[in-house]
């Protein structure tokens, strides 16, 4: 992989022509500028078509194979940036492929100069056409539905009007969204498979007139253009209302089945005693909030969800939370997830705690004992609780 063939004509003309100024070179050799994911295969011609549009239609929240790998391509890429999260509970009102686990929300600030080069920089190779000039070339291999950023949505199932204007309620000025084709989110793409090695389904025509042939372990390759369903994303993202949250529904808080779920063992709704440290001062300053507590032997897990009045006051909550924890004397980590978000572990080592804010929404986190205590079954358990408070929130959160 050369980067110079991911530099833009524009970058390249300011290259040469500082070039001929020795002392200048240096600091337009600085890679950042056009960082971009590894490759995991190299590619030749092969290509399947642009994906069409598949909305959600049954819930499994569970995070896909390809999503993960994607976001995970992204945050290695992109080391400074963090998840908000893929799966959300089946009962969030809307439509949305985060029920399927086939939607990746990468916080990524539009006021931020350096990650508005990120995203340029990420955009350009999605979307760029390749050598043997095929067009949007990444963005079909990996399987990339739709994406949506900063006011804008760019469709797989309408490539060719660009970047048209996004008017969802919630701007998606602090994070990219990406939807995934069934394809993409299996990690039966291109990107991630190759091209037609070993039994793997031959891909079509650059052209993208002629369908894939369906691998036999694989149900679904719904990859030709289904016109007429293109705004689709654009309605099912209006939310609507402005008006701070009077409530916290029922779905956005875990029960003990969705914990069994992710955790394994049988639990049971848990008394809400103090947890000490990480009690939930924080959220005094909110609208309206809830708690629910499942334990199993001696393992729990507290969820608390707080809707505020603003972006900015759950923001400012997490910082407050963050604060206490270190008063406490617990560790504070970085979290990996959420763009407002702190994680930390009890001295002992037998309690962690995330707060995170999304949409003007906090989600306070703690786990005691056993099983919660696993980082692995931890990220995944936060996953899922993040996408499930949106519900909570005014805009919802795409
Ligand atoms: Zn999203």
């Amino acid at each position: 992989m050369r980067p110079a063939r991911f530099l833009s004509p524009r970058l390249l003309t300011g290259l040469l022509a500082l070039a001929l100024t020795a002392s200048a070179v240096v600091l337009v050799a600085e890679p950042v500028a056009a960082k971009h994911p590894r490759l995991p295969h190299h590619y030749g011609a092969t290509i399947e078509p642009l994906a069409g549009y598949e909305p959600q239609r049954r819930c499994s929240p569970q995070a896909k194979p390809g999503t993960t790998a994607f976001a995970n391509l992204l945050l290695r890429t992109y080391r400074s940036t963090r998840s908000l999260g893929i799966s959300r509970a089946c009962s969030v009102g809307g439509t949305s492929e985060h029920k399927e686990g086939r939607a990746f929300d990468w916080a990524v600030s539009a006021n931020s100069a350096a990650d508005r080069r990120r995203v340029q920089n990420l955009m350009r190779w999605l979307l760029q056409t390749d050598r043997h000039g095929n067009a949007f070339a990444m963005a079909r291999r990996i399987g990339i539905q739709y994406m949506i950023w900063n006011r804008r949505i760019w469709g797989a199932y309408s490539a060719d009007s660009g970047w048209r204007p996004y008017t969802g309620s919630n701007p998606h000025t602090d994070h990219v969204h990406f939807s995934f084709s069934w394809r993409g989110a299996r990690k039966n793409s291109s990107f991630w498979q190759g091209e037609g090695r070993n039994g793997r389904p031959s891909l079509s025509a650059a052209d993208g007139t002629r369908s894939v042939r369906a691998h036999p372990s694989s149900d679904t390759y719904d990859l030709h253009d289904s016109p007429d369903l293109h705004d689709s994303p654009d309605l099912h993202d209006s939310h609507g209302s402005d008006i701070a949250p009077t409530r916290v529904p029922d779905g956005v808080l875990l029960d003990s089945r969705t914990v069994a779920q992710r955790l394994g063992g049988t639990w049971t709704a848990g008394d809400r005693r103090a947890v000490g440290c990480p009690t939930a001062a924080h959220v005094d300053a909110s609208v309206v909030h809830r708690t629910s507590v499942v334990a199993e032997g001696g393992s729990s897990v507290r969820q608390t969800v707080a809707a505020f009045a603003s972006a900015a006051a759950a923001d400012r909550a997490v910082d407050d939370a963050r604060d206490r924890l270190v008063g406490c004397g617990w560790s504070v980590l970085d979290p990996r997830v959420g763009s407002a978000a702190v994680q930390g572990v009890a001295p002992d080592g037998t309690q962690r705690v995330l707060v995170a804010a999304t949409e003007g929404v906090t989600v306070t986190l703690v786990g005691s004992g056993g099983r919660p205590a696993d980082r692995r079954e931890w990220a995944g358990l936060a996953d899922l609780a993040l996408g499930s408070a949106c519900g909570a929130s005014a805009h919802g959160c795409h």
